[in-house]
Parts: C-alpha cells; structure tokens; sequence
C-alpha cells in the first residue's frame, strides 16, 4: 500500500476549486473551497498523486544538490564554471584565484562568506563591463549603465532608461552563459518585448544561444 500524501498547508478561502500547488522545498500546498470536506479534498489528491509524488520527487532531488555552504577551507566555489578550492593563507589584502584554489586571509576567516560575496561583486562588475563593451560594439547598441545586484533567479535585466542589471550570481556560471545573459539583455535594447524579432537579434550575435539558455534553466539554481 502507499503511504497517503501529506498535506502541508491548507489554505481556505471563497474560490471555488481545489489547487494544489509544489512548493522549491517541495511542500504540498493545498487551496481548497471554504466548505469543501476533508474526503473530497483527499479524494482529489489520490487522484493526482502521481503528478505531486514526480514534482515532489524533482524539487527534493534539487534540494540535496544544493550546497549549504560552511566557508571551511576545502569547500568549492564556482567562478567562471569551474571549480575552486578555498583555501587559506596568512596574509592576504583580498581573495585571489591561483590555479585551482580560490584563496582568502586567515584575518577574513570569521566573515568569509560577506568577504567572498563582496569579491564575487568585484568579479562581476569587472568581467560582466568588459562582456558588455565589447558585445554592445559589435551590435552598434548605447547603454546608460551596469548594476549589479543580489537576484537569486532573475539573472539580468533591462531598465527602461537602458541602463542594464546584472546579478553577481551569474559569475559562476560558464563564460558562454555569461555571455548569453549579456547579449540578451543588449538585444534588450533594441526589442523591449521577447518577440520574434528580439530572439532573431539574439540569434545573430549568438547562433546556439538556445544550449545556454537550457544550461541556465537547468543549473542556474546551483549558483548559490
Ligand atoms: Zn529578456
């Protein structure tokens, strides 16, 4: 026999179906009918069990990859898509990649992780500015600025006065994703919308933009 599905939230309020909903931690949420009995409810959910058990299965999965970071020395961090080694030296004004080590000061130890994310800010800006200059001379486009900021999934965007935003997040992914992400925002410039036209324009600075845009889809949530 299976184990019955276990209803983590239940919501109830004046609509007139049943939702369910998988939550990133993958909880079910349920949205019910403010009358709607507890045997109906269940009645739906076995009926739908298969469908929560392959999206509960899939954020769980997605979960235990996700690193929870200690800042210890051996741990790995990405940069640029590959993997580094933190390690840590004596004295050190700021962190420092050396062949496959990432390197911080004894003296940041106890703040590593404001240390890391304020380097990987760093990074960003210097590496995300270069990319961005020489796409936007390629494609003949003006920007007003780069920010960066701290979004977790929205890996760049366009502002209305053409300034471009990017998160420091994207420092870890591969070059080529990197790249992607600022020739799609670039082309931002020139298509405010994501229509044909706009993904004709990303095609022809990019050709297989499609293979980045999938590695970002699938593994932008270990970017962490
Ligand atoms: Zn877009």
């Amino acid at each position: 026999m299976n184990t019955p599905i276990k209803i983590d939230q239940l919501i109830r309020s004046h609509r007139k179906t049943i939702g369910l909903q998988i939550t990133k931690d993958a909880r079910l949420i349920v949205r019910a009918p403010q009358f709607a009995s507890e045997e109906y409810i269940h009645q739906l959910i076995r009926r739908k069990e298969s469908w929560i058990k392959t999206k509960q299965d899939y954020f769980k999965q997605r979960q235990d990859k996700i690193l929870v970071r200690k800042f210890i020395p051996g741990e790995k961090f990405l940069f640029l898509g590959q993997s580094y080694t933190l390690l840590v030296v004596e004295d050190l004004p700021k962190a420092v990649i050396l062949d496959n080590s990432l390197m911080i000061s004894k003296m940041v130890l106890a703040n590593a992780q404001d240390h890391l994310e304020y380097w990987y800010k760093i990074q960003a800006l210097e590496y995300i500015t270069q990319q961005v200059k020489h796409y936007a001379q390629i494609a003949g486009v003006k920007y007003e600025s780069i920010r960066i900021n701290n979004a977790t999934t929205r890996w760049g965007s366009c502002g209305y006065k053409d300034t471009l935003n990017f998160t420091w997040r994207l420092i870890m992914a591969p070059a080529k994703v990197v790249d992607y992400v600022v020739i799609h925002e670039l082309m931002h410039l020139k298509q405010k919308n994501h229509s044909r036209k706009f993904w004709a324009e990303v095609s022809q600075m990019m050709p297989d933009y499609k293979k980045e845009e999938r590695w970002l889809k699938e593994n932008g949530y270990l970017l962490t």
